[in-house]
Protein backbone atom coordinates (compact mmCIF):
# COMPACT_ATOMS: atom_id res chain seq x y z
CA UNK A 1 0.00 0.00 0.00
CA UNK A 2 1.86 3.43 -1.47
CA UNK A 3 1.74 6.36 0.62
CA UNK A 4 -0.50 7.99 -1.71
CA UNK A 5 -3.22 4.99 -0.83
CA UNK A 6 -2.73 5.45 2.65
CA UNK A 7 -3.17 9.44 2.76
CA UNK A 8 -6.08 9.01 0.69
CA UNK A 9 -7.93 6.43 2.77
CA UNK A 10 -7.15 8.58 6.16
CA UNK A 11 -8.61 11.56 4.57
CA UNK A 12 -11.99 9.25 3.43
CA UNK A 13 -12.02 8.71 7.07
CA UNK A 14 -12.15 11.91 8.89
CA UNK A 15 -14.12 13.75 5.97
CA UNK A 16 -16.70 11.31 7.87
CA UNK A 17 -16.15 12.93 11.36
CA UNK A 18 -16.32 16.42 10.00
CA UNK A 19 -12.74 17.04 11.13
CA UNK A 20 -10.28 18.97 9.38
CA UNK A 21 -7.00 15.84 8.02
CA UNK A 22 -4.53 16.82 10.56
CA UNK A 23 -2.38 13.61 10.58
CA UNK A 24 1.03 12.76 9.21
CA UNK A 25 0.37 9.45 7.26
CA UNK A 26 3.75 7.29 6.24
CA UNK A 27 5.12 4.16 5.45
CA UNK A 28 7.64 2.79 8.43
CA UNK A 29 9.10 -0.78 6.61
CA UNK A 30 10.64 -1.41 10.27
CA UNK A 31 7.40 -1.38 11.99
CA UNK A 32 5.16 -4.66 11.78
CA UNK A 33 2.02 -3.66 11.60
CA UNK A 34 0.17 0.39 12.21
CA UNK A 35 0.79 2.65 14.74
CA UNK A 36 -0.83 5.87 16.10
CA UNK A 37 1.87 8.51 18.10
CA UNK A 38 2.73 11.86 18.71
CA UNK A 39 6.12 13.42 17.76
CA UNK A 40 7.32 17.25 18.32
CA UNK A 41 3.05 18.01 18.58
CA UNK A 42 2.26 16.09 15.42
CA UNK A 43 -0.02 13.36 15.38
CA UNK A 44 1.29 10.21 13.32
CA UNK A 45 0.25 7.05 11.50
CA UNK A 46 2.70 4.93 10.44
CA UNK A 47 2.27 1.65 8.39
CA UNK A 48 4.42 -1.23 7.08
CA UNK A 49 3.24 -1.51 3.57
CA UNK A 50 3.40 -5.16 3.40
CA UNK A 51 1.29 -6.08 6.44
CA UNK A 52 -1.46 -3.64 4.54
CA UNK A 53 -1.12 -5.27 1.62
CA UNK A 54 -1.23 -8.80 3.12
CA UNK A 55 -4.56 -7.94 5.09
CA UNK A 56 -6.29 -6.66 1.87
CA UNK A 57 -5.30 -9.67 0.06
CA UNK A 58 -6.28 -12.13 2.58
CA UNK A 59 -9.53 -10.29 2.82
CA UNK A 60 -10.02 -9.79 -0.46
CA UNK A 61 -11.20 -6.30 -0.10
CA UNK A 62 -9.48 -2.62 0.61
CA UNK A 63 -12.30 -1.82 3.43
CA UNK A 64 -9.99 -4.10 5.48
CA UNK A 65 -6.78 -1.37 5.35
CA UNK A 66 -9.23 1.45 5.96
CA UNK A 67 -10.42 -0.50 9.00
CA UNK A 68 -7.11 0.02 10.53
CA UNK A 69 -6.09 3.13 9.56
CA UNK A 70 -9.42 4.10 11.42
CA UNK A 71 -8.59 2.06 14.07
CA UNK A 72 -5.18 4.50 14.40
CA UNK A 73 -6.50 7.14 14.02
CA UNK A 74 -9.56 6.60 17.02
CA UNK A 75 -6.14 6.21 19.13
CA UNK A 76 -5.67 9.84 18.07
CA UNK A 77 -9.06 11.31 17.97
CA UNK A 78 -9.55 9.64 21.94
CA UNK A 79 -6.19 10.97 22.99
CA UNK A 80 -4.57 7.82 23.68
CA UNK A 81 -1.22 8.58 21.83
CA UNK A 82 -1.31 11.90 24.58
CA UNK A 83 0.09 9.14 26.91
CA UNK A 84 2.06 6.38 25.36
CA UNK A 85 2.64 4.91 28.25
CA UNK A 86 -0.92 3.48 29.29
CA UNK A 87 -1.60 -0.13 28.16
CA UNK A 88 -5.18 -0.51 28.89
CA UNK A 89 -7.00 -3.39 26.82
CA UNK A 90 -10.71 -0.72 26.87
CA UNK A 91 -8.40 1.75 24.65
CA UNK A 92 -8.01 -0.90 21.83
CA UNK A 93 -11.80 -1.99 21.67
CA UNK A 94 -12.77 1.87 21.64
CA UNK A 95 -10.84 2.29 19.06
CA UNK A 96 -12.64 -0.97 17.50
CA UNK A 97 -15.70 0.57 17.85
CA UNK A 98 -14.96 3.40 16.09
CA UNK A 99 -13.37 1.41 13.18
CA UNK A 100 -16.55 -0.63 13.23
CA UNK A 101 -18.56 2.65 13.32
CA UNK A 102 -16.85 4.86 10.20
CA UNK A 103 -16.55 1.99 8.28
CA UNK A 104 -20.69 1.83 8.22
CA UNK A 105 -20.64 5.50 7.77
CA UNK A 106 -18.66 5.05 4.73
CA UNK A 107 -21.19 2.24 3.21
CA UNK A 108 -19.20 -0.94 4.37
CA UNK A 109 -21.04 -4.58 5.53
CA UNK A 110 -20.75 -5.46 8.62
CA UNK A 111 -18.41 -8.79 7.31
CA UNK A 112 -16.44 -6.20 5.30
CA UNK A 113 -16.10 -4.50 8.80
CA UNK A 114 -14.85 -7.39 10.18
CA UNK A 115 -12.63 -8.96 7.67
CA UNK A 116 -9.27 -7.19 8.80
CA UNK A 117 -10.20 -8.63 12.43
CA UNK A 118 -10.78 -11.78 11.55
CA UNK A 119 -7.37 -12.43 9.49
CA UNK A 120 -4.94 -10.03 11.71
CA UNK A 121 -6.96 -10.27 15.66
CA UNK A 122 -4.85 -12.42 18.04
CA UNK A 123 -7.49 -15.15 19.19
CA UNK A 124 -5.89 -15.15 22.73
CA UNK A 125 -5.09 -11.86 23.02
CA UNK A 126 -1.85 -10.08 23.94
CA UNK A 127 -0.51 -7.55 26.67
CA UNK A 128 -1.72 -4.58 24.78
CA UNK A 129 -4.90 -6.00 22.88
CA UNK A 130 -7.75 -8.13 24.12
CA UNK A 131 -8.75 -11.52 22.44
CA UNK A 132 -9.69 -11.19 18.68
CA UNK A 133 -13.90 -12.10 19.81
CA UNK A 134 -13.88 -8.75 21.86
CA UNK A 135 -12.62 -7.20 19.05
CA UNK A 136 -14.88 -8.32 16.40
CA UNK A 137 -17.85 -7.51 19.13
CA UNK A 138 -16.47 -4.07 19.55
CA UNK A 139 -16.69 -3.22 15.63
CA UNK A 140 -19.90 -5.21 15.40
CA UNK A 141 -21.55 -2.07 18.34
CA UNK A 142 -19.64 0.31 16.73
CA UNK A 143 -21.15 -0.46 13.12
CA UNK A 144 -24.55 -1.13 14.19
CA UNK A 145 -24.76 1.96 15.53
CA UNK A 146 -24.06 3.91 12.88
CA UNK A 147 -26.16 1.91 11.33
CA UNK A 148 -29.02 2.99 13.46
CA UNK A 149 -28.12 6.64 13.26
CA UNK A 150 -28.41 6.48 9.53
CA UNK A 151 -32.18 4.44 9.80
CA UNK A 152 -33.45 7.23 12.25
CA UNK A 153 -35.76 9.47 9.65
CA UNK A 154 -36.84 12.15 12.18
CA UNK A 155 -34.08 12.81 14.23
CA UNK A 156 -34.01 12.08 17.84
CA UNK A 157 -35.32 15.71 19.70
CA UNK A 158 -32.46 17.03 21.46
CA UNK A 159 -34.10 18.15 25.20
CA UNK A 160 -31.94 19.59 28.14
CA UNK A 161 -32.91 17.86 30.44
CA UNK A 162 -32.91 20.21 34.00
CA UNK A 163 -35.39 19.06 36.64
CA UNK A 164 -32.62 19.25 38.98
CA UNK A 165 -32.65 21.31 42.40
CA UNK A 166 -29.17 21.96 42.96
CA UNK A 167 -25.79 22.25 41.47
CA UNK A 168 -22.95 20.56 43.77
CA UNK A 169 -18.89 21.22 43.51
CA UNK A 170 -15.72 19.73 45.47
CA UNK A 171 -12.50 21.58 46.09
CA UNK A 172 -10.14 20.11 43.86
CA UNK A 173 -12.55 18.19 41.64
CA UNK A 174 -13.09 19.01 38.40
CA UNK A 175 -16.56 17.30 38.11
CA UNK A 176 -20.20 19.07 38.73
CA UNK A 177 -22.79 16.91 40.63
CA UNK A 178 -26.45 17.67 40.68
CA UNK A 179 -28.96 16.67 43.17
CA UNK A 180 -31.96 15.66 41.21
CA UNK A 181 -35.97 16.51 41.98
CA UNK A 182 -35.97 13.15 43.71
CA UNK A 183 -32.78 14.70 46.21
CA UNK A 184 -30.60 12.13 44.56
CA UNK A 185 -26.75 13.11 43.88
CA UNK A 186 -25.89 12.50 40.59
CA UNK A 187 -22.88 12.20 38.32
CA UNK A 188 -23.09 11.89 34.41
CA UNK A 189 -20.77 9.53 33.00
CA UNK A 190 -19.30 9.99 29.38
CA UNK A 191 -22.24 8.39 27.49
CA UNK A 192 -24.56 10.93 29.81
CA UNK A 193 -25.78 8.49 31.80
CA UNK A 194 -26.86 9.41 35.07
CA UNK A 195 -25.03 7.70 38.43
CA UNK A 196 -26.75 8.16 41.72
CA UNK A 197 -24.54 8.03 44.31
CA UNK A 198 -25.61 10.00 47.41
CA UNK A 199 -28.60 11.77 48.77
CA UNK A 200 -29.97 15.10 49.92
CA UNK A 201 -31.56 15.76 53.55
CA UNK A 202 -33.28 18.76 54.67
CA UNK A 203 -32.29 18.80 58.51
CA UNK A 204 -34.79 20.31 61.09
CA UNK A 205 -34.22 23.24 62.72
CA UNK A 206 -31.72 24.70 59.56
CA UNK A 207 -28.71 24.78 60.66
CA UNK A 208 -27.27 23.68 59.17
CA UNK A 209 -29.60 23.18 56.63
CA UNK A 210 -28.94 19.90 54.36
CA UNK A 211 -27.42 16.82 55.30
CA UNK A 212 -25.02 15.58 51.85
CA UNK A 213 -24.40 11.84 52.15
CA UNK A 214 -22.96 8.29 50.39
CA UNK A 215 -21.54 5.27 51.93
CA UNK A 216 -19.68 6.58 55.01
CA UNK A 217 -19.05 9.89 53.61
CA UNK A 218 -21.50 12.50 55.69
CA UNK A 219 -21.29 16.40 55.03
CA UNK A 220 -22.89 19.33 56.03
CA UNK A 221 -24.60 22.36 53.76
CA UNK A 222 -24.95 25.62 55.64
CA UNK A 223 -27.12 28.76 54.53
CA UNK A 224 -24.27 30.24 53.36
CA UNK A 225 -24.42 27.32 50.43
CA UNK A 226 -20.82 26.16 51.59
CA UNK A 227 -19.96 22.48 52.22
CA UNK A 228 -18.60 21.49 55.22
CA UNK A 229 -17.01 18.24 56.62
CA UNK A 230 -16.09 17.35 59.87
CA UNK A 231 -12.02 16.09 59.80
CA UNK A 232 -11.37 12.68 62.45
CA UNK A 233 -9.85 15.70 64.35
CA UNK A 234 -13.21 17.02 65.40
CA UNK A 235 -12.90 20.20 62.69
CA UNK A 236 -15.41 21.83 60.20
CA UNK A 237 -13.14 22.06 56.82
CA UNK A 238 -14.72 23.74 53.86
CA UNK A 239 -14.81 21.45 51.09
CA UNK A 240 -17.06 22.46 48.16
CA UNK A 241 -20.21 24.90 47.32
CA UNK A 242 -23.59 23.66 46.52
CA UNK A 243 -26.10 26.59 44.72
CA UNK A 244 -29.17 26.12 43.54
CA UNK A 245 -29.29 24.98 40.05
CA UNK A 246 -29.03 27.32 36.84
CA UNK A 247 -28.30 30.42 38.98
ZN1 LIG B 1 -4.65 -0.05 18.77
Amino acid sequence: MNERAAKEAVYRIVRHSGLQPDFIVRENRGIPTAVAFVRDRQRIIEYDPKFMAKVMDSTCTNWSAISILAHEIAHHLLGHTLDPDRVRPGDELACDHYSGFILRAMGASLATAMAAMEVAGDPHGTQHHPPQHARLDAIRQGWTQALEISERKEPEPFVVQDAFRFTVRFTGDPNTYYVNANDELVWFNTFAEPIEFGILERLEGGDPKFRLSWSDQIFHVDGREAIWKRTTAGMQMLVGRMEPYGR
